[in-house]
Formats: C-alpha cells, sequence, structure tokens
C-alpha cells in the first residue's frame, strides 16, 4: 500500500513521461475521482492524459496535492447530510445557475463579487451562496467546479455563512446514466478509467454521496429557488418543499430506486413539467400574472427565482415576482448573477457592477438582431416552419404569414417563438426563386422577455438551393465585411444556418445572413435616417463619399443612385449637418457575380465584370488620400476574403481578382485620369 504523500514524487515521472504522448488529450487534467470503502480510499484522477489510480489508509494530514488539479484535505471528506429547506433571516445573498462546467467565468463572477478573494478564500461573510442547478454538462470544468463547492461549502459554513447547491436537470441526468451532454474530456476520463462516467459519480464516491444529499428546492427568507420551476400542477398535488426534497432523495435522485418505486407523483416530478424541467415561466408567449400569484401563495413566498433557460441576462416578470437567472454562462463569454442586500434585488454584472433588478437602468438586451449578432461566434440556426408555397406564390405582395421560429446556438435548443415573416427586397422577390425575407416578432413577446428595440429582422437567404445561389449569397455577406473595414459606418451581418420546413419537413436547409435593418442602425449610431429630398454633391460628407465610390467602383457595383436613394441609406450622424451614405444589397456587384446581375441602365458599361468609376468631382489629390487609405485596408480586405470559412477556394480566386484589379488600378498614376477624373461638376444631380 502507497502513502498518499508520495503524490509529489509521483507526478514529477507522469511529466516526464508526458512528452512522448502525442494524443490529443496529452495535455489534460481530470479529478480526483475519491470513493471511500470502510476506512480505505482510493483516488483515480488524469494527469497530462494518463489515468492514476492510488488507494490508503486517510491519517489527520493526508491530502490530494497534483498540480493543476483540485487541493482536496482527504481528512475532511464529511458534509452535513440533513440540509434544511427554508432559511430565514439571511441578510444578503448571491444566486448563480447554469454553470455547465464554465469554471473560470463561475470564478470571476464570484470573486467581482466579493463572495471569493483571489485566491479562492470565502470573504462573503454570512452570505448565502445559492447555485441553482446545472453545474454539470457541456463545459470541461466540471470536476474543477464541484471540488470548488465542496470546500468552499465548509469555508462558509465556518464563517457564518451558507453554500446552497440545488441540483438541475443535468445533475439528474447524470446520476440516472444520460451521459449525451457531457464534455469529450470525460468521456476519455470514463474510458482511461473503464467505468461509465456515472460511476464516477456513483454512491460510493464522495461526489455522489454530496450530490445525492442536496435538495432540489430551497427558500431564504421569502424567496424560492428551484432550477426548472413549479408548475400550478405539481404544486397542487404538494406543495411542501421539503417533501418534494424527499422524494427526490429517497426515489427520483436514485436510478434503481426510482424504477422501483415510480408513481404518478414521482413521474411528474421526474419528466418535462417537474421542478427541473419546467420552462413556463419562460414562454415566449408570456405567463399569466395570476397563475404566478397562486403559485407564490402556494409557496407561501414574493418571488421565485428560476435557472434553466438561458437567457442573455437576469429576466424579472410581473414586478420581481418570477426571475430567471441562466444568463448563459454557459457560452463562457459573460454572464449575471443575481444580489440581494439591504432587501434589494441586483443583476451582478461580470465587472463587479450592480444594476437594481427590474428599475429604469435595468435594460433589455437590445432588438432579436442586436442579440443575435452579440451571440458572438459558434453556429447560429433558425429554423422557420411556415406555408413555404404560399411564400413563394405570394412574394410580390410582401404580405405577412404565420411562421414559428426555433433558435439554436451552438447545438443549443434556444426558444420556439410563433413571429410573422414575408418575401421582401426590390429586385430579388422578381427574381428569385426564394425572397429575402423580414421576420416580424410580436412586440409583447419581446418585451416579456426582455428585448427592446427594434422588433424586425431582415434575413438575406440564396435565391434557390443550388451551390451557386449559396455561393452568392456567402461572397454578398462577405461584401458587406469588406465594406466595415473601410467606413464603420456600415450596416453589420450576422451569418445563419436557415432551415425552411413546412409542416415540420424540412424543405431547405442553406446558409444565409442577417442584415442590421436602418432602425436598428439608427439606435445604434444615433443617425438620422434622410427620407425625403435630393441629395447635392456639397451636402455630402466628402471622405465618406470618397471611400464609397471606390468602394463601389472596386467590387464592380453601379446599381445605387443618391437621386433615387436606391440601395443606399442616407442618413445625417449626431452633431453632423452634412449626409453620409450607408450602402446595402450588393448583389448586383460584379465581384458577387449573380447572373441576373446587370449594370445600372445610364451606365456606359456592357456588364457588371467591368469597373465604371461614379464618383463625381474627384481630384487628383483626393485619389492620393484614397490611394493611401486603400493601401492601409489591403492585407485586411484580402484577408477577409480568403479566411472566411464558408466561400469556396473557387469564389475566394474570383473575388480577389476584383481586388488585384483595383490595386494595379490606383497604383497606376497614369490611369487617373481616365478612369477617376470625372469632368462632371460637383452639383451634377444624376438621374
Ligand atoms: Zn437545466
Amino acid at each position: 500500500m502507497v502513502r498518499l504523500s508520495n503524490f509529489a514524487f509521483i507526478v514529477v515521472l507522469i511529466c516526464f513521461s508526458s512528452f512522448l504522448s502525442a494524443q490529443k488529450f496529452n495535455s489534460y487534467n481530470d479529478g480526483p475521482y475519491i470513493t471511500i470503502k470502510d476506512n480505505l480510499i482510493e483516488l483515480d484522477w488524469i494527469k497530462n492524459g494518463r489515468d492514476k489510480h492510488e488507494e490508503g489508509q486517510i491519517n489527520d494530514t493526508s491530502a490530494f496535492n497534483v498540480p493543476g488539479l483540485p487541493n482536496v484535505n482527504l481528512f475532511d471528506l464529511g458534509f452535513e447530510t440533513n440540509l434544511p429547506t427554508e432559511y430565514i433571516d439571511v441578510e444578503k445573498f448571491l444566486a448563480i445557475s447554469d454553470i455547465h462546467g464554465q469554471y473560470d467565468l463561475f470564478i470571476k463572477l464570484l470573486t467581482v463579487h466579493n463572495v471569493i478573494d483571489s485566491s479562492g478564500q470565502w470573504i462573503y461573510g454570512d452570505g448565502h451562496l445559492m447555485i441553482v442547478g446545472d453545474i454539470f454538462d457541456r463545459g470541461d470544468k466540471v470536476t474543477e467546479s464541484l471540488w470548488f463547492l465542496f470546500e468552499l461549502e465548509k469555508q462558509a459554513k465556518r464563517n457564518g455563512g451558507q453554500v446552497h447547491i440545488l441540483l438541475g436537470n443535468h445533475e439528474l441526468m447524470v446520476l440516472h446514466g444520460d451521459v449525451r451532454y457531457i464534455n469529450p474530456k470525460y468521456q476519455y476520463t470514463a474510458g482511461k478509467l473503464n467505468v461509465e462516467y456515472e460511476q464516477l459519480f456513483s454512491k460510493e464516491t464522495v461526489l455522489g454521496q454530496w450530490l445525492r444529499s442536496k435538495n432540489i428546492a430551497e427558500k431564504i427568507n421569502d424567496v424560492v429557488f428551484v432550477h426548472g420551476g413549479f408548475s400550478k400542477e405539481v404544486l397542487d398535488k404538494e406543495k411542501s418543499l421539503s417533501r418534494i426534497n424527499n422524494i427526490f432523495k429517497e426515489s427520483i435522485t436514485n436510478k434503481n430506486k426510482y424504477k422501483e418505486n415510480s408513481n404518478d407523483f414521482t413521474d411528474m416530478l421526474y419528466f418535462e413539467n417537474g421542478p427541473l424541467w419546467y420552462r413556463g415561466y419562460a414562454n415566449p408567449d408570456g405567463f399569466d400574472v395570476e397563475v404566478a400569484d397562486d403559485i407564490l401563495e402556494l409557496l407561501d413566498a414574493k418571488t421565485i427565482v428560476v435557472g434553466h433557460t438561458s437567457m442573455p441576462k437576469i429576466i424579472t416578470l410581473h414586478d420581481n415576482k418570477i426571475i430567471l437567472i441562466d444568463s448563459s454562462i454557459k457560452f463562457g463569454t459573460k454572464g449575471e448573477v443575481l444580489i440581494s442586500q439591504n432587501d434589494t434585488l441586483y443583476r451582478g454584472m461580470d465587472d463587479g457592477s450592480m444594476i437594481v433588478l427590474g428599475d429604469d437602468k435595468d435594460k433589455g438586451f437590445g432588438s432579436p438582431f442586436n442579440y443575435v449578432y452579440n451571440l458572438g461566434d459558434g453556429d447560429l440556426t433558425i429554423v422557420l416552419n411556415t406555408d413555404i408555397n404560399k411564400l413563394i406564390s405570394n412574394k410580390l405582395e410582401e404580405e405577412y404569414q404565420d411562421s414559428k421560429l426555433t433558435a439554436i446556438h451552438n447545438n443549443e435548443f434556444n426558444r420556439v417563438w410563433n413571429i410573422k415573416l414575408r418575401s421582401r427586397g426590390n429586385m430579388r422577390k422578381k427574381i428569385c426563386h426564394l425572397p429575402p425575407l423580414k421576420l416580424n416578432f410580436p412586440k409583447s413577446t419581446l418585451r416579456y422577455l426582455g428585448f427592446d428595440g427594434h422588433d424586425k429582422l431582415k434575413l438575406v437567404i440564396p435565391c434557390d438551393d443550388s451551390d451557386y445561389a449559396q455561393q452568392g449569397n456567402y461572397k454578398e455577406e462577405v461584401v458587406y465585411r469588406l465594406y466595415e473595414l473601410i467606413d464603420s459606418i456600415s450596416l453589420r451581418t450576422r451569418q445563419v444556418n436557415i432551415v425552411l420546413q413546412d409542416k415540420k419537413k424540412t424543405k431547405y436547409d442553406f446558409n444565409g445572413f442577417f442584415v442590421e435593418d436602418e432602425v436598428d442602425f439608427s439606435d445604434r449610431t444615433g443617425a438620422r435616417i434622410i427620407e425625403d429630398g435630393i441629395i447635392m454633391g456639397p451636402g455630402t460628407e466628402r471622405e465618406s463619399y470618397l471611400k464609397l465610390v471606390f468602394f463601389q467602383y472596386m467590387i464592380c457595383n453601379t446599381d445605387w443612385s443618391y437621386y433615387n436613394k436606391h440601395n443606399l441609406k442616407i442618413i445625417v450622424l449626431p452633431g453632423e449637418k452634412k449626409v453620409r451614405a450607408v450602402p446595402y444589397d450588393f448583389d448586383y456587384a460584379g465581384i458577387v457575380g449573380m447572373d441576373y446581375a446587370v449594370p445600372h441602365d445610364r451606365m456606359p458599361i456592357h456588364d457588371v465584370w467591368q469597373p465604371f468609376f461614379r464618383g463625381k468631382g474627384v481630384t487628383t489629390e483626393e485619389i492620393k488620400m484614397m490611394v493611401e487609405f486603400y493601401n492601409s485596408k489591403k492585407d485586411k480586405l484580402y484577408a477577409t476574403i480568403n479566411e472566411d470559412k464558408f466561400l469556396s477556394d473557387r469564389s475566394k480566386k474570383q473575388m480577389t481578382k476584383f481586388i488585384d484589379k483595383f490595386y494595379e488600378t490606383i497604383l497606376n498614376e497614369k490611369q487617373w485620369e481616365g478612369k477617376f477624373i470625372n469632368p462632371l461638376p460637383l452639383n451634377t444631380v444624376e438621374k
């Protein structure tokens, strides 16, 4: 039998051998997984991708101390098993949910809100930290999160505080052996240790016992916490939280006992509408305030706090009666915590600031476009279930029709909306089999879920399901991003996988993109959109004008007009007098290469491959300025095309040819006179 104090030595040996290991998981660590049988302790862990096993007797100083893994005091593995359900006279609490293995962000949130110090020690005094379920699955630092909480729980207790951990559906899934959502790292660990993942949390393990001692619902003062939520149907059958907790402990968290003892009520608690899965409060069509009042009355509480349904921020409903706190920590980028102090509830932000929940400064997360734009990287899929034949046959009418919209981000189900959609787009709705779309969200639903701002989304999809149309769509989206490099006063885009379904049968599955529409654009920039009036040369902000006309020249686009405000938004920025133009719709540009594209009818060119400069009154000085400016953007323009993940090699080649030709021309001063110096006077009105 090996003494447990030899760990440091073992670690050194493993470090040397790891250089020989070239596998995918060669640098990863996991564990410890600790099993206690009689007075014998067994430890398993992974260091640099290799499994290690030790066992021995515990003495007063035994500790698991392996660099890169959580420290565990092996002589102090006890924990409280009869946790109360109710806590009163609590001065302050901080609640967080759906950590999903995002340990670093979890620690950051606790640190900036002074629950722990920079070395992870409890500094929250007699405060209560409430974890509202779903520590497990998705992320790759689940074990770290669990041991951290295991240790923090003891520290809090010593300081008069308390750590509460409520089980979520993902804890239950792992305890029941449903490991569909575990991070690949943990599949690897289970394989290395030659067990099923759930066995690492069996009743013989320390963490398994510890998790099984936890409640699923608790009450602090007059606030009830539960992962999913309580439906009225559940509470009508049983409103005592401690009895519900006991049913979970006695039957539901125990796979075999659940199978033996299940009845209608345990099934109700275990499945979809049970307290760990319920999504009723987050229903986008709203949650009835009277039902909410009934539920709170049954719970004898003022507020119910739930996680489980990911929102971009903490959402409060019905005057803080229902609070949804899953603020999407699972994506690992940002998140919020709910804080109660001095009898006030706050959103605790990830920079440490606090916003009073539900007051004027508790702003929503913006419009649907801002929401999808700010989702960050990752795959976004929108499933639109609508009458597609009607959409196509009515495309010239631009009439709204009903659609269901399901949003999925990084393979995570987000939510289903009842929306309306219609065709849009001047030319494309005539030319294309499938028109571009406008999606219209119900205003009341948006407000309910904490959105504010513009309620519509503009969607550009391929004309049909050919590869050619798909590449055209990619190219057009890239052109929007090329223009963003030229002028920051531009429309933003967000790529999206679009699935068009009719009666749930998929008819089209391709990629498209959302374009920021003018309302979102002016909300963001403060710009005023000029709808009427003729725009004269002297009234335009000159530098932005020059950037624009050179850009259109580069991409071989003549399909725009100041006079008709065609494919240009004419705007005035706050504090400015002169107008600027923001271009959109680039499908007639040579660089996009659609077969229906033709030059603007008054242009002296015959096809869209020929560059034609439409700038007016441009001087040699101005050309010099633009040459310098475009030279400074050259690398980024090329990189945007060449690093795009959707464009085919052929499309990249086609696009870069246009950029090559543009730089060839602007760098050759001899060509300036014929190409750019326009004899027309500056104030010529173009017709
Ligand atoms: Zn959940």
